[in-house]
C-alpha cells in the first residue's frame, strides 16, 4: 500500500458499465444539497494532480471526467452555486456552503468547449466510467508534496493500472494540438 491518492483509487478500481446512462451528483451539504443530473455516462475520467480541481479532504488527486454540456442539468439549489475563480478558463461552479465543485464549464473558444468537468464520486449510482489515467502528476509538488515521494506515487498508479502523465494523456494533448492547428489553418477542417 503506497500513498493515499484518492478514495476511489485506494482500493481496486471498479470497472464502469459501458451501457450506464447517467445519474445524479450531489454536494456534501446534509440540508438542501445542490444536485446535478447527468443524462449520459462520463468520458476521459482521470486522476488529476492540478491545484484547481476539487478533491476530497486528504486526497492527493482529484478524479475528474467530462460530459457533453447538453447532458448536464442543475436539478436542485442552483442558488447555492458560485464560480470559484471567474478568471480561470474552466469556470468551476461550487456549492457556497460545502465548497464541493458540482461542474466546471468553459465559456470561451477552447478545444474542450462544450464539455463540462464533473466528479462522479458525488453520485451514489454505480456504472460511471472508471479512471483511465493520471494527469498533471508532478503538479502535486507545487501544492507541497515532497518531491522525493513522487516515485512511490507513480508506482502506486502503476499498481492500479493507470499510466501517469505530467500534462494530459497523449490522446487529449493531440486533440488540443489538432484544434489549435485547425484554428491556425495548418490542418484542414475535416
Ligand atoms: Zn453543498
Ligand atoms: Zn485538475
Amino acid at each position: 500500500m503506497g500513498p493515499s491518492l484518492h478514495p476511489l483509487l485506494d482500493t481496486r478500481i471498479r470497472q464502469g458499465n459501458p451501457n450506464f446512462s447517467g445519474g445524479t451528483l450531489k454536494c456534501h451539504c446534509i440540508h438542501n444539497p445542490v444536485t446535478v443530473h447527468l443524462s449520459s455516462n462520463v468520458a476521459h475520467n482521470h486522476a488529476c494532480g492540478c491545484s484547481k480541481c476539487w478533491k476530497p479532504a486528504g486526497a492527493l488527486f482529484s478524479v475528474v471526467a467530462v460530459v457533453p454540456r447538453d447532458a448536464l442539468r442543475v436539478t436542485a439549489h442552483a442558488e447555492k452555486l458560485a464560480v470559484v475563480d471567474p478568471s480561470a478558463v474552466i469556470q468551476r461552479h461550487a456549492c457556497r456552503d460545502c465548497g464541493v465543485h458540482l461542474f466546471g464549464r468553459i465559456e470561451t473558444d477552447h478545444p474542450f468547449t462544450g464539455l463540462d468537468f464533473v466528479h462522479v464520486e458525488l453520485s451514489e449510482e454505480e456504472g460511471w466510467q472508471e479512471p483511465q489515467f493520471a494527469a498533471f502528476v508532478s503538479s502535486i509538488i507545487e501544492q507541497g508534496f515532497p518531491p522525493e515521494g513522487m516515485g512511490a506515487v507513480r508506482d502506486r498508479f502503476r499498481q492500479i493500472g493507470l499510466e501517469t502523465y505530467d500534462a494530459l494523456s497523449p490522446g487529449l494533448m493531440d486533440a488540443i494540438a489538432t484544434w489549435t492547428a485547425k484554428k491556425a489553418g495548418r490542418l484542414s477542417n475535416l
